[in-house]
Parts: structure tokens; C-alpha cells; sequence
């Protein structure tokens, strides 16, 4: 059983959560520190696969994220007109089904209250100003002045993570000429499962959210300088991308995509830390070590298994050290993995936006093989 009792996670996300509530159920006294004063999680969806399902089953989560969300099948493929042509997806694990969609913010509450309950304590509106990170603990000043002394000291703080540049060095996200727009909507009463649409110059999904809610993503190439998006030209130029999806489902929200303040755009960045995503103890999960693209919609579901994996085997190693590395060891492929196809499948449908997809390749056929991977233990 290892020595770690007293354990700091800097970030509130999906990952600093998860690895709360899992440290926390292990004995270990866990304190988050959030950088904002109020948790504000935009009002769109998020794709849950069954992995990231049998990671949320490990915190016994599972069927209330699925109870207050919306479970699905595999994923129809359909041409912008709307015709299916194939499905894909994350095949179902045992009793959980390939997908479940939910909403960021229930997601984000179902954690909290969890971590909550489990005794995890919150510094909100508070960060790391200085670690002193030694060889069996990790001194800390917080932002607010105070200090504190922990075992171990969790970077869960998303993409641009203060923690990994005070203590692994400057490692900066890479745009990848790509964005996506969001919105949510009423549940359209045929959208039984995921659908994604693909059209000549973007592509667009339909994912259910709750049993009367869905929401849209569409993924779009604005060019390489990664242009700033004024609020008023969000509604236009998002339904401008879709004019050319005919697709009944679609034409049948287009028009209600109306408010600026619920358009959710987001340039997509991409980033992978090479091993050790240790040192001392401190160490790095979720987007802060690996940050990928949407594409096999799986960024979270690897947040949420490194919170599994990290809190088993610092319950199991008695040697911390031992534990960190053996904690890189069992994730960094299959994290590097999901990096790697997501940015290749963003670069293939780049490639096919502009007519210039090589002959023969099959991107659903990538994106299947890479999702059935992800059906392996963790
Ligand atoms: C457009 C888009 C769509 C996506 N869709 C999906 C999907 O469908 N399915 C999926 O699995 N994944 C998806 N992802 C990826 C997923 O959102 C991320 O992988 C996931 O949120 C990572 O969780 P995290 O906890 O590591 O980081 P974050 O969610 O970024 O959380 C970091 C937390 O740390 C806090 N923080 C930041 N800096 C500091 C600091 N200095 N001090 C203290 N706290 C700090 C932040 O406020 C935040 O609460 C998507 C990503 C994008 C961009």
C-alpha cells in the first residue's frame, strides 16, 4: 500500500474530479484547487464511449450518467443528403452500450457531488503559484499566499496546465487547422442513436444529450491563421456551413440555430507530452499530458481512465516512484494512440474537404480499428 495520504489536484475538470473521487474512496484526504470562483461548464454535450462508461462504472457512476443522460448505439455514417452508409463506434462492454451522450454540465455535477460526498475539499477560485517538489513530498503556495504540504500533487489543469509548465517545461498546443461549432436543441423524436453527417467541405453530428435533448457539432477547416470569430458572425457563418446538408434531420434545426450566446466554437488543439509525466511528486493527467481532437470522441474517457489507473496503483505500489512510472507505462500508448489517429483522421478529412483524399483510404475504416482498441482493459 503506498505512502500517499495526502493528496493535491490542481484543476476541477473531468480528470481532477475523477481522480478525486477515486483517491478519496482509497483513504487518501484529497484537496482540489479550481483556478475559477464558480464551476461554469458550457451548455452542450459530450460523447461518452464504453470505455469511458466502464471508467465511470469503476467509480460505481456509471448508470447515473447513463440514467441522466442518453445511451446510444453505434454511430450512423450518413452522406450530406442523409443516407447511412456505414456505423461505427466503440463496441458495447459487457452490460454498457457503445455510447452514452450527456450533458457537460450534468456530467460535471454528477462528479462533483460524488467527489463531494466522498470528502474531497475544494479551494475554488484558487491555483499554484510555487511547488517545491522533493524527493517524498511536494511543498506548495497557492495563489491566495497560503501554503501546504502533500504526498502527492495531481496537474489535472486542462491544456495549457500551469503545473506542467512550473514543473515539466514549455510544451505548447498545436492548432490543427481545424474548429468546431456546437449547439444544443430539442431532441429531434427520430434520433435513436449518434448520427454524423459528411458533407463536400465539413462535417456534422447529431448526438443525443437527455431523453429530450440533443445537441449538434460541425466540424469545419477555417483556415491556418486561426481566426478570432466576432459573437455576431456566429449564428451566419455556422448556418452557412450547413447549407449544403440536405439531410431531413438537419434541414429540420437549421433555423433554430438563433442565439450567438449558445453557439459553442472552439479552434482544436492537440498536444502529447513525452514520458515521464512524473517527476518527484508531481505528476500529470487528462489534457494537461495528452490533449487530443474530438475525432473518436474519446479526450474525457482518457481523463477519466488515468484517474482509474493512477488511484489503483498508488494503492497497490508501496514505492510511489514505482507507482508514477508504472502509471506512464500503462497509459502512454494507448493515450498516444487516440492522439495520434484523431490528428490523422483531422488531417484526411482536410485532405478530403479539398478533393485531395489518396485513393483507397477509408476513414471510418481507421476510425473503427482505433475505437475497437479502445474496448481493451486499461
Ligand atoms: C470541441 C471539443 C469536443 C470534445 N468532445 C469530446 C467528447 O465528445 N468526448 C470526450 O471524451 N472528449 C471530448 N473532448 C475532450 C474533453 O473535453 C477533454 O479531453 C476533457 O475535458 C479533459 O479533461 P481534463 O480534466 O483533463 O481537462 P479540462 O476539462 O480542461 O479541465 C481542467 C480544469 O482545470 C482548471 N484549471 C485550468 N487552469 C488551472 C490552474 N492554473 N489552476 C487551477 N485550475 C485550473 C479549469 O478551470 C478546469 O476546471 C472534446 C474537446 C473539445 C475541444
Amino acid at each position: 500500500m503506498s505512502t500517499v495520504r495526502n493528496v493535491l489536484i490542481v484543476g476541477g475538470g473531468i480528470g481532477g474530479l475523477s481522480s478525486g473521487i477515486a483517491l478519496a474512496r482509497n483513504g487518501c484526504s484529497v484537496t482540489i484547487a479550481e483556478l475559477h470562483q464558480e464551476f461554469n461548464v458550457y451548455g452542450v454535450g459530450i460523447i461518452q464511449p464504453a470505455n469511458a462508461l466502464r471508467a465511470l462504472d469503476a467509480l460505481g457512476l456509471a448508470d447515473e450518467a447513463m440514467r441522466r443522460g442518453s445511451p446510444y448505439g453505434l454511430v450512423k455514417m450518413c452522406t450530406a443528403a442523409g443516407h447511412v452508409f456505414t456505423q461505427v463506434g466503440v463496441p458495447p462492454i459487457g452490460r454498457l452500450p457503445s455510447h452514452n451522450g450527456i450533458s457537460r454540465r450534468i456530467l460535471h455535477e454528477i462528479l462533483y457531488e460524488e467527489a463531494v460526498k466522498q470528502g474531497v475539499v475544494f479551494k475554488m477560485g484558487m491555483s499554484v503559484a510555487v511547488i517545491e517538489n522533493k524527493a517524498d513530498e511536494v511543498g506548495v503556495q497557492f495563489t491566495d499566499g497560503t501554503t501546504g504540504t502533500f504526498d502527492l500533487l495531481i496537474g489535472a489543469d486542462g491544456v495549457y496546465s500551469k503545473v506542467r509548465s512550473l514543473m515539466f517545461g514549455q510544451y505548447k498546443p498545436r492548432y490543427t487547422n481545424e474548429s468546431v461549432w456546437r449547439y444544443p436543441f430539442k431532441r429531434l423524436p427520430e434520433l435513436e442513436t449518434g448520427y454524423m453527417f459528411m458533407g463536400k467541405r465539413s462535417k456534422v453530428g447529431l448526438i443525443p444529450m437527455t431523453a429530450d435533448t440533443m445537441y449538434m457539432f460541425l466540424v469545419t477547416s477555417e483556415g491556418e491563421d486561426n481566426p478570432f470569430i466576432p459573437e455576431e458572425e456566429l449564428v451566419p457563418r455556422m448556418k452557412a456551413w450547413l447549407e449544403e446538408y440536405s439531410a431531413p434531420m438537419v434541414q429540420k434545426v437549421i433555423n433554430e440555430i438563433t442565439d450567438p450566446k449558445k453557439v459553442v466554437y472552439r479552434p482544436l488543439e492537440v498536444l502529447f507530452v513525452p514520458a515521464p509525466w512524473y517527476k518527484n511528486r508531481v505528476v500529470l493527467i487528462g489534457d494537461s499530458v495528452h490533449a487530443t481532437i474530438p475525432q473518436l470522441g474519446q479526450g474525457a474517457g482518457l481523463a477519466l481512465e488515468d484517474s482509474i489507473v493512477l488511484a489503483e496503483l498508488l494503492q497497490k505500489e508501496n514505492d510511489v516512484t514505482v507507482a508514477l512510472q508504472q502509471f506512464t507505462d500503462r497509459r502512454i500508448a494507448r493515450c498516444k494512440m487516440v492522439v495520434d489517429v484523431s490528428v490523422q483522421v483531422g488531417e484526411l478529412e482536410q485532405l478530403d474537404w479539398k478533393g485531395q483524399l489518396p485513393e483507397g483510404i477509408n476513414i471510418g475504416a481507421i476510425m473503427g480499428k482505433a475505437l475497437g482498441e479502445m474496448m481493451q482493459p486499461i
